[in-house]
């Protein structure tokens, strides 16, 4: 195919450049009108001069034209403000080209021919009227120099032509003189021109990188997936549309399983990209409707439009495909995902609300349906309606009035005494009456109160601590959110060096996951509060899931091996985690006891695997510590009684 030239490629505006063409667009919107206004003035000026001297044919068809350039100028003057398309710019651009030519076509002949009437005075009007016309078409046809260029040469060539061939020097200056004159006009228009093509290009290059800068702004670096702002901002957007729309959607929360220990042990740099590759496995099924995004941390979030009913089911679907086996050179490794979702407008609607309600059913996923999809339900509803209730109620609370510790005993059944007491608290409100302490220390912690109740209940502690018998120690609980505070571990050692107890009577009790969450964070408050000379034990242990592996690496001096494990005794599995505890303590010379022993086979099984320290309900409930000298006193001879002939200390 024969190439066009470039010349005519740019003459008919090829619309290689979309922005130029919507720029040219633009300025010609506000320069055209007064085109035509300055057309409609001066042809009706020169036919109102040559009116009566020049035949009425010849006057008629100029107010056609005019009536023409009105009606034009009432078109663009109804463009103004409105958005317009590339193809629409282009469009326009091409047709102002052709109406340009045929405009000027029209003036130019009709204003030779009036040249034939009249005298001197009207001669030079024809004249006035051409030279002030076509410099004022070129001024006002800038931004659009193929119009320019069309009118120039369409009005000057004839004019130039005729005015030669005249014979009239007078004339023949003028033609010349005007001639030159468009010329020079021309040529500043195209300078102009060229500065408005820079401006126009830079302009968008701007855009391009402003585009790309939001863009990057809105992606996760690591795993190219949008990020959190951007999961918000469409979050926010869906709701809107589905608002107005009355439709649903959901919004899930997925959080890997098992991330931090393998992050922990194989480095961070392995981290990165096993969470690069959960993101390119997840960018796989991302569609239009199934907009997925990295929220943080090894935390991604998605929202599904279309079928919502489904939303649990694609859910479960993600985090099967995140479980699945990652592969990296010889290494394979598996970590498991829980998800929760929630519904709009079920669920809530607000941005902040149906997050919450996700993270809410998510947490529920992490608890007790690890691996698994959870919806927002009706339930859940009525339980964060509860746990406010709790909330309040501890926000307005007088902690130190309602707030009590009881104590429940720990007993070495072969030296048949009890050698410690767990704090453990109890809290009676005059409108919740008896709340159990999980849950009030559950909302104590997510509602950033579980700093100032560890302090009174350490407090109450502290002081039963001062009244119990020498040979009792006394263990007290810390929350996973407290030993990461640097503030609430400083206010416990002033508080124990306050106090008139010996330090290492005291004993405190973090569990395995508060201590993993945060290792090294929690490893500074361990050692600062055994410098002190308290003693630490790791609670519920055999729970977490990094377990034996880090035991060693705790400077610690006891484990409490978990309730659930004795009351699944009857399981060999059971049993034989509870030897390899026991047999890993005595390796490591640390305390082992057992808890939640409710009955003598319990008891007897635990003691022939080894276990010598026992907490339950068959040893005592937790008891105010006013009952305690009369249990102490009861008990002394029951142990005595049941006291065992072989003494081995654990
Ligand atoms: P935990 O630290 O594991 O405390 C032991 C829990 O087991 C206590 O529940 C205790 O009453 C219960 N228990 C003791 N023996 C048996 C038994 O033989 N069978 C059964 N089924 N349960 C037994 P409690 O008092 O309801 O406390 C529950 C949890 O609340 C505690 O678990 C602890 O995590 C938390 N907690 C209690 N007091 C405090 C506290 O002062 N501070 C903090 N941070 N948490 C506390
Ligand atoms: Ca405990
Ligand atoms: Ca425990």
């Amino acid at each position: 195919m024969a190439k066009i030239p470039a010349f005519i490629r740019w003459f008919a505006v090829d619309g290689a450049q979309p922005d130029l063409a919507l720029a040219q667009f633009a300025e010609l919107r506000r320069q055209i009108p007064l085109l035509y206004v300055l057309l409609i003035v001066n042809a009706c000026a020169l036919a109102y001069t040559h009116y009566g001297l020049a035949p009425n044919g010849l006057i008629a068809p100029i107010l056609a034209l005019v009536l023409i350039c009105a009606v034009r100028l009432v078109t663009w003057l109804r463009r103004r403000g409105v958005t317009v398309d590339v193809p629409f710019a282009i469009a326009q651009l091409r047709q102002t080209i052709v109406t340009a030519g045929i405009v000027s076509f029209a003036f130019i002949t009709w204003s030779l021919c009036l040249n034939g009437y009249g005298g001197p005075y009207e001669h030079g009007h024809v004249a006035l009227f051409i030279a002030i016309t076509v410099v004022g078409c070129i001024f006002c046809l800038m931004n659009l120099p193929q119009a320019a260029l069309l009118v120039t040469v369409i009005v000057t060539i004839p004019y130039l032509v005729y005015y030669l061939s005249m014979g009239n020097t007078v004339f023949f200056a003028v033609g010349v003189n005007i001639f030159l004159v468009t010329a020079v006009m021309l040529q500043v228009l195209l300078n102009n021109y060229r500065g408005f093509t820079t401006l126009v290009r830079s302009r968008a290059e701007m855009r391009r990188l402003s585009d790309e800068n939001a863009r990057l702004a809105q992606t996760d670096a690591l795993t190219g997936l949008p990020n959190r702002r951007y999961f918000l901002v469409t979050l926010a957007s869906r709701i809107a549309t589905s608002a107005a729309a009355g439709s649903r959607f959901a919004v899930g929360v997925l959080d890997l399983d098992r991330f931090k220990p393998i992050n922990d042990t194989h480095g961070h740099l392995f981290g990165d990209r096993l969470l690069a590759e959960v993101g390119a496995r997840l960018m796989t099924v991302a569609t239009e409707d199934l907009i997925l995004a990295r929220l943080g941390g090894d935390e991604f979030g998605f929202v599904l439009t279309g079928d919502a009913s489904d939303a649990e089911a694609v859910g479960q679907r993600l985090c099967d495909l995140i479980s699945q086996s990652y592969f990296f050179e010889d290494k394979r490794v598996s970590i498991g995902c829980s998800c929760g979702v929630a519904i709009f407008p079920e669920a809530g609607g607000s941005v902040h609300e149906l997050f919450d309600r996700a993270d809410y059913a998510l947490y529920n996923s992490k608890t007790s349906r690890r691996g698994m999809a959870t919806l927002y339900s009706a339930e859940h509803e009525s339980r964060i309606r509860s746990e406010r209730a709790i909330e309040d109620a501890l926000q307005s609370a007088d902690l130190d009035s309602e707030m009590q510790v009881h104590l429940q005993p720990m007993v070495n059944t072969d030296l048949g005494r009890v050698v410690a007491v767990e704090a453990l608290a109890r809290w009676t409100n005059p409108t919740l009456g008896r709340v159990a302490p999980d849950r009030f220390i559950a909302t104590a912690e997510r509602s950033g109160l579980i700093h100032m109740l560890t302090l009174v209940l350490l407090r109450k502690a502290l002081a039963e601590l001062d009244r119990l018998p020498p040979g009792i120690s006394l263990s007290f609980n810390l929350s996973a959110y407290d030993i990461v505070d640097h503030q609430t571990v400083l206010a416990i050692v002033a508080m124990i060096r306050q106090a008139n107890v010996v330090p290492s009577r005291l004993v405190f009790e973090l569990t395995e996951t508060a201590v993993m969450r945060n290792f090294e964070v929690a490893q500074d408050s361990i050692m600062l509060l055994r410098s002190l000379g308290a003693r630490i034990a790791i609670d519920d242990f055999g729970t977490g899931f990094s377990s034996l592996g880090y035991l060693h690496r705790l400077t610690i001096d006891k484990v409490k091996i978990d309730r659930s494990f004795v009351s699944d005794l009857d399981h060999p599995s059971s049993r034989n985690i509870v030897a390899s505890i026991v047999g890993l303590c005595r390796n490591l010379e640390l305390e082992c006891i057992v808890e939640g022993v409710e009955t003598a086979k319990q008891h007897a099984i635990l003691r022939k695997i080894g276990c010598r320290i026992f907490q339950g309900y068959l040893f005592g409930r937790p008891m105010p510590g006013s009952e305690l000298p009369a249990y102490l006193a009861n008990s002394a001879a029951e142990y005595a009684e049941a006291r065992p002939a072989t003494t081995a200390v654990s």
